[in-house]
């Protein structure tokens, strides 16, 4: 492509990410409505472009009720490796945008197609599910319902199909087939959502699959406006007030850069000796309201010498696969806590509380002596028995909040770094064994 070519894309993109960010400023409340197309930058393929699944596997054979029904194994043969490629999936740039436009108050919900759960990894909140999902799968023959960590094992642990451990009954996953109704509490919802919404952003459908495809119609009847991002055509493009065609991640990655408030500094203070003392009371308390096995204070608090944001960092450290019941939920709340969900990191919980308007303390759920409860541990000691690791570390962090155009910018300068350091702490001789699990 000509070098005049590419300016002149450059130059379109930035006008429509400012048009994006413009139309989701001045037009709310905004829901989102998405698609395939928002998960494929998570290496998730979509099911209807030219390289789609239903290319390869006839929808009619493995994703309706009777074909189910007559032959539950076979369903199972394609949906066993598609459980495992989404446990597998993260949230990419598109679900973080959303996610992060959630938190800024500037996208009430987010009504999705998708069954892969990756806006609620992200961290998005509110997420109405219209195709169901595979967080619970169900046995149609005993009612038991089966969470997706559940059906993982099962499926790991036998050849073939999960089956009901209650009654043997083949399960059936929690996602809409193409001859099933569509769950009525979410599709109401969504329209609900559609016709009071003063935009709709379309991203990542192309708005073929009915009665999802005439939620835009439905905003369009209520005076609201829509918005288009997608690789393809779709029906609406003709009546919206702005169409995209970039991927999702590019283009909601740039409208979000617009709309962030750019005073949010990052303030990076020297070492409190106090910061102990207040995690070990702190871990006290949210031991006992998460059950939790164990509670460890982490983070760059918890290391002398370092520099820090005076944020409490806790690792709490859960029996089993890091499930959070929702009365221990509602304890953590008791202490001020806000719930997350996972919030961009698959099996970890995240709590976060602000105290006089500031950040105080973060608590990460994770499974105790799981990979994320040894590599928080890791990256602690080392640093604690390498003082001169912290020093570096602590004059990174410092350079990189003074140099501070805002959050994004420290994260960047500071994440090769942790990256290297947390390769070099799972490394060390000497570094202590790993806990029993
Ligand atoms: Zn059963």
């Amino acid at each position: 492509m000509p070098r005049s070519g590419t300016l002149a894309a450059v130059m379109t993109e930035a006008a429509t990410g400012e048009r994006l960010a413009e139309l989701i400023r001045e037009r709310q409340p905004v829901v989102v409505l998405t698609g395939a197309g928002v998960s494929t930058e998570s290496g998730i393929p979509d099911f209807r472009s030219p390289t789609g699944i239903w290319t390869e596997f006839d929808p009619r054979e493995y994703a309706t009720l009777g074909a189910f029904r007559a032959d539950p194994e076979k369903v199972w043969r394609f949906y066993a490796p598609r459980f495992a490629m989404l446990g597998e999936a993260r949230p990419n740039r598109a679900h973080r945008a959303l996610a992060e436009l959630e938190r800024m108050g500037l996208v009430r919900a987010v009504v999705t197609q998708n069954i892969d759960l990756l806006h609620e990894r992200a961290g998005s909140r509110d997420v109405v599910e219209v195709h169901g999902s595979i967080r619970v799968s169900h046995c149609l023959a005993c009612g038991a319902e089966y969470p997706l960590a559940e059906v993982e094992r099962l499926l790991s642990a036998g050849d073939g199909a999960p089956r009901c451990e209650r009654c043997g009954t083949v399960l059936k996953p929690g996602v809409v087939f193409f001859d099933e109704l569509l769950p009525e509490a979410a599709i109401d919802r969504a329209l609900a959502l559609a016709r009071e919404a003063a935009l709709l952003l379309v991203v990542g459908s192309s708005l073929e699959v009915h009665p999802v495809a005439g939620l835009p119609q439905e905003t369009l009847d209520a005076g609201g406006a829509v918005a288009v991002v997608n690789r393809d055509p779709t029906w609406v493009d003709p009546h919206a007030a702005l169409v995209v065609r970039e991927s999702a991640g590019d283009a909601l990655a740039e409208a979000v850069a617009r709309l962030r408030p750019d005073d949010e500094s990052v303030e990076v203070v020297e070492h409190d000796p106090a910061w102990a003392e207040a995690a070990a009371a702190e871990a006290a308390r949210v031991t006992e309201a998460l059950e939790a096995v164990a509670v460890e204070h982490v983070g760059s608090t918890a290391v002398p010498g370092l520099a820090a944001k005076p944020v409490l960092d806790l690792l709490a450290g859960l029996p089993g696969d890091a499930h959070v019941r929702p009365e221990q939920i509602g304890a953590m709340e008791e202490l001020g806590y806000e719930c997350l969900g996972e919030f961009g990191l698959p099996g970890r919980i995240f709590f976060y509380k602000d105290t006089d308007g500031r950040r105080t303390h973060h608590v990460h759920a994770v499974e105790h002596g799981g990979d994320q409860w040894r590599r928080h541990l890791a990256v602690r000691d080392y640093l604690r028995a390498h003082p001169d690791e912290a020093a570096r570390y602590a004059a990174v962090k410092g350079a990189a909040a003074a140099r501070t155009a805002g959050r994004e910018a420290y994260w960047e300068a500071k994440s090769a770094y942790v990256e290297e350091l947390e390769r070099r702490a799972l490394s060390a001789p000497g570094r202590p064994p790993d806990p029993p699990s």
